[in-house]
């Protein structure tokens, strides 16, 4: 074996601090220990019948072999009407490329932008992953500190700030994971007036939009024609219908070449994703689910109320209830851990069996996120577990 036997990209690239955690929460309960996680962003509920009928009949009919790379046509028709319905967004088909979740849609993005040294702008807090994917593509993620008292947004002056000639492209999430802000018309139309001009790419990930507790989704790509141009609209099933397990993401580019290189790279990779799951994803966008749909955010909004009341009913813990997504982000500045956000996850997991994610896994001290994609018997008694716990 070699001195250096693996590449050193490999050696950079980090576990997801998100699936670390929830899988040591599992580990934890497989040995019996009384553990409540709140680490995953994973929807409680069960995938809607009408999706999971669409997937036998699938089976059924043997629709079991290859497909084209980018997903079967009438999967694209049906995203791109969805877009097109609920989003003011034309693509077509030729536009679409269906990935394993809206996780390869982004390393896809990324592997096909980035050259070395290229500059991703990343709002923080951020999604634990994008720094990751930055780095494996050899870029550089340029980041914006953004606080509580703006939302967690940012700001036209913030990015104009941090646009270099290096600058390639900027990751915006709406609804955000962990802080579920969700930037407004004005706000993207702000943004979109700085990029006006360049040729910064804009990666726009809406994977919460159908979770939203005040205001209304705005996707980037819809504010103008340049931002439909600059823009690749990333979405996926996970969140929306509950279909974490089945992997699918898809993402959207009028730049058609751009599509045609992802779904290179696909093509060597991974292929098509799960025949299955595209037949039953048909029946996910075309309609039929959406009573499903808003039966599960009247849930997420009951226990976004609840679990924020209870929340800030604790001394020296503060939280914002979120406009989206399913997170609180909860300021614990105040407590005796201060900005020591991982030793308040690890001895809170100790103590009192409660899971949470770190804020400085996505790159914020003085937070930590707690998921409330569960019942609000289990959000109820790990906050109760919570307090408990600050009060030593
Ligand atoms: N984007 C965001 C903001 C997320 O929180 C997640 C979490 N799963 C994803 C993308 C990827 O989801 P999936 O790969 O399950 O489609
Ligand atoms: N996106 C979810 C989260 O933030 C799922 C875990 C992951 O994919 O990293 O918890």
């Amino acid at each position: 074996m070699k001195n250096n036997p693996y590449s050193a990209k490999i050696q950079n690239l980090a576990e997801s601090a998100t699936i670390a955690i929830s899988t040591l929460a599992n580990e934890l309960k497989a040995q019996g220990r009384d553990i409540l996680s709140f680490s995953a962003g994973e929807p409680d509920f069960d995938t809607p019948k009408v999706i999971k009928d669409a997937a036998i009949r699938a089976l059924d009919a043997g629709f079991t072999k290859y497909t084209a790379v980018a997903g079967i046509l009438p999967l694209r028709k049906a995203i791109a009407n969805k877009l097109e319905r609920e989003n003011n967004l034309k693509y077509d088909p030729s536009e679409i490329l269906v990935s394993n979740g809206a996780k390869q849609s982004l390393f896809n993005v990324f592997q096909a932008l980035i050259n070395d040294g290229d500059e991703v702008i990343i709002p923080s807090p951020y999604w634990v992953t994008y720094p990751e994917l930055v780095a494996y593509s050899g870029g550089k993620s340029i980041f914006i500190e953004t606080n509580e008292n703006t939302g967690f947004k940012i700001t036209a002056s913030m990015l104009r700030d941090a646009i270099t000639p290096r600058t390639k492209a900027i990751v915006l999430t709406t609804p955000s994971n962990p802080t579920g802000s969700v930037y407004t018309k004005a706000e993207l139309e702000a943004l979109s007036d700085v990029l006006k001009g360049s040729d910064i790419w804009v990666i726009s990930d809406e994977m919460y939009e159908k979770l939203i507790y005040n205001g209304s989704f705005v996707s980037s790509a819809a504010i103008s024609e340049d931002m439909l141009a600059r823009s690749i609209t990333i979405n996926g099933l996970s969140k929306s219908v509950a279909m974490t397990g089945w992997r699918i993401g898809y993402l959207a580019s009028k730049d058609k070449m751009l599509i045609k290189m992802m779904d290179n790279l696909q093509s060597q990779c991974t292929s098509n994703i799960n025949s299955i799951t595209q037949m039953a994803a048909i029946s996910a966008l075309d309609g039929s689910a959406d009573s499903d749909i808003e039966m599960m955010r009247q849930a997420f909004l009951e226990r976004c109320k609840e679990g924020a009341k209870l929340i800030n009913q604790i001394e020296n813990l503060s939280v914002k209830e979120p406009d989206g997504a399913f997170y609180f982000f909860i300021n614990i500045k105040d407590s005796a851990y201060g900005r020591d956000s991982m030793r308040f996850a690890k001895e809170l997991l100790e103590r009192e069996g409660v899971a949470l994610v770190p804020g400085i896994a996505f790159g914020m001290e003085g937070y930590v996120r707690f998921s409330f994609a569960c019942s609000l018997e289990q959000i109820r008694e790990g906050i109760g577990r919570i307090a408990r716990f600050l009060k030593g």
